[in-house]
């Protein structure tokens, strides 16, 4: 005679393969759970350029056992360093490799996005994401989710969790279709073979270029073998939003004039530009509705300036995949909980990243002359701080908090 029969785990789709749908679905397979991820596009790939994961990322990737392979194909920084943006005087420079490792217990690493992409993918099975499937619409029925496809496909899950990016189809069925805000920022993103510059043109570090109403990033990617860089301009021009607005040399040339010749050679030397603008939300008053809910940038799209949304969606899709495994069978507690623990975290980190991009554009020259007085004061008492002030944000590790009812109610409190 068999005894009573366990409930099967609950079976959850999630909508889009990118950072954050691609983790969720490896961490809920490793846990024994049926998945499945419905991605838009005909062909699994992300767009040529870099992506910087601080420590509280990289914990994520561990816990897939995938972050030694990520950091064996990416690029180690040894500092943090900020440039003015004519004189090219060093403002800032705050130690990264190995003290990043020492002081939070995992590297700082500046990976191309094709690389990460990749490793996920190797994560989980490949029949597990199915591409061409565009979500439409998301329901809720008495004890499931039915999910419509532009296709004409439908699925039925215990769990939906849209991970399908600033333009979430499942954000817009649970809350309503709400335009993202255009920041004023637009952007130009460039990755050039090092191999084409000048030996010492670009420092092994994550450098960042201030100016008036603008700033650049560059870094290394591939152990060195190529240059990411990433431009920002703010604009009141530009309207629409979209990854493939092609550009030119000239066109950035003339967005950076009498910015420091050293940035000015390394644009010279980029192919195949494009520009977009960057868009970003405020932070929502709720992630989830019932059984479905909401990671990554379709829950909190933020600037890039502290380099943290695929990051933020790596510790989603962990705090996720953890409370789903504490309770599989009251999944509505389950993803009510993850919200409560991790929107205070991100609606945080969201508007320290528009800080972020004031302070690294102020137009006037007393008061860029006042804050890098504060970038020197700080380098002198406390050489190891950042100029952003991101240890909190580094600190953190999503895979050993506590995950009980006792800790949502705190957290709730
Ligand atoms: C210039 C720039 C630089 C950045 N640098 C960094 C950095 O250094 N470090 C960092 O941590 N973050 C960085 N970010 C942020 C980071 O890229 C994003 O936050 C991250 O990619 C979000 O991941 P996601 O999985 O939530 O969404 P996305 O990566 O947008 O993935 C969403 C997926 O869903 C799919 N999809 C969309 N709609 C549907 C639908 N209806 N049905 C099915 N599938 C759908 C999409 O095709 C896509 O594959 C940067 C962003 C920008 C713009």
């Amino acid at each position: 005679m068999s005894g009573p029969q366990t409930p099967a785990l609950p079976r959850i789709l999630v909508a889009g393969a990118g950072i954050g749908g691609l983790a969720l679905a490896a961490l809920l397979h490793r846990r024994g759970f049926a998945v499945e991820v419905y991605e838009q596009a005909s062909q699994l790939q992300e767009v040529g350029a870099g992506v910087q994961l601080s420590a509280n990322a990289v914990k994520v990737l561990r816990a897939l056992e995938i972050d030694e392979q990520v950091v064996s194909r990416g690029f180690l920084p040894r500092h943090f360093i900020g440039w003015s943006w004519r004189s090219g005087r060093m403002l800032y420079k705050t130690p990264l490799h190995p003290s990043h490792q020492a002081s939070y217990g995992a590297p700082y690493v500046h990976v191309h996005r094709a690389d990460l992409h990749a490793l996920l993918r190797s994560a989980l099975p490949a029949d597990m994401v199915r591409i061409a499937h565009k979500v439409s619409a998301v329901t809720q029925e008495a004890d499931r989710v039915r999910l419509d496809f532009e296709n004409g496909h439908v699925a039925f899950a215990d769990v939906v969790v849209g991970a399908d990016g600033i333009h979430s189809a499942v954000r817009r069925s649970l809350f309503g279709d709400e335009a993202p805000r255009f920041t004023g920022n637009i952007c130009w993103r460039g990755i050039i073979p090092a191999e084409l510059l000048s030996p010492g043109q670009v420092l092994p570090a994550s450098s960042n270029w201030m100016g008036p109403d603008g700033h650049v990033v560059t870094y290394y990617l591939r152990g060195g073998a190529l240059v990411n860089f990433v431009a920002i301009r703010e604009t009141e021009a530009w309207t629409g939003e979209s990854w493939t607005t092609p550009s030119s040399k000239d066109e950035l040339l003339r967005a950076f004039e009498g910015w420091n010749p050293r940035l000015l050679a390394l644009f010279e030397r980029a192919e195949g530009l494009y520009k977009w603008g960057l868009f970003d939300r405020d932070p929502l008053a709720r992630w989830s509705v019932g059984r479905v809910t909401l990671i990554g940038d379709a829950a909190h799209p933020m600037l890039p300036f502290l380099a943290q949304g695929a990051a933020q969606a790596l510790e989603d899709s962990y705090a996720l995949a953890d409370w789903l495994t504490r309770f599989p069978h009251a999944p509505v507690e389950a993803l009510a909980a993850y919200e409560v623990e991790r929107k205070p975290r991100t609606s945080r980190i969201q508007l320290g990243a528009r800080e972020r991009g004031r302070t690294a554009h102020l137009r006037s020259p007393w008061a860029r002359l006042k804050r890098d007085l504060g970038f020197f004061w700080q380098n002198l008492t406390a050489p190891g701080k950042t100029s952003h002030r991101a240890e909190w944000i580094f600190q953190h590790d999503v895979t050993q908090a506590p995950r009980t009812l006792e800790a949502r109610e705190t957290a709730r409190a």
